[in-house]
């Protein structure tokens, strides 16, 4: 008798994955960096934000410059580790074999999407059904 494996095209396969989470570490990787670079030094502490505070000098226009790229570095901090969250999730999910699978409803989120958005989590019925259900 043979057990014919029926899989379908949108279903993630093991290369698929593995491609994925190449990607995923390249990312991480490149985020890392990124994050010394606004400042981040122990990045075990995820909501101890430590943006730079530059020093420019003491004059006005150059304590507003201060206080802009200071700004900026934090927002560019938040979105990173909001980002290098969402791939360690992700790379969590491969290791434990839920890669793939919608966490609300446990059906298959697709090929198509997990390659266009690696760090889903949700398929898109039930991304939906949250943004327009209150
Ligand atoms: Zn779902």
């Amino acid at each position: 008798m043979v057990i014919k494996k029926d899989i379908k095209n949108n279903e993630l396969d093991k290369e698929t994955i593995k491609k994925i989470k190449e990607d995923l570490l390249a990312q991480k990787k490149q985020i890392l960096i990124d994050l010394k670079d606004v400042g981040r030094k122990d990045i075990h502490e995820p909501d101890d934000l430590s943006a730079k505070f530059p020093e420019y000098g003491d004059k006005p226009d150059e304590n507003a410059q201060e206080i802009a790229d200071y700004t900026t570095n934090v927002a560019t901090e938040k979105v990173l580790e909001n980002t290098l969250r969402d791939i360690d999730n992700a790379l969590k999910r491969i290791e434990k074999g839920t890669y793939g699978i919608c966490k609300y409803c446990g059906k298959s989120i697709g090929k198509g999407r997990m390659l266009a958005r690696p760090v889903a989590s949700a398929c898109i019925e039930c991304k939906t059904k949250l943004q327009s259900g209150e």
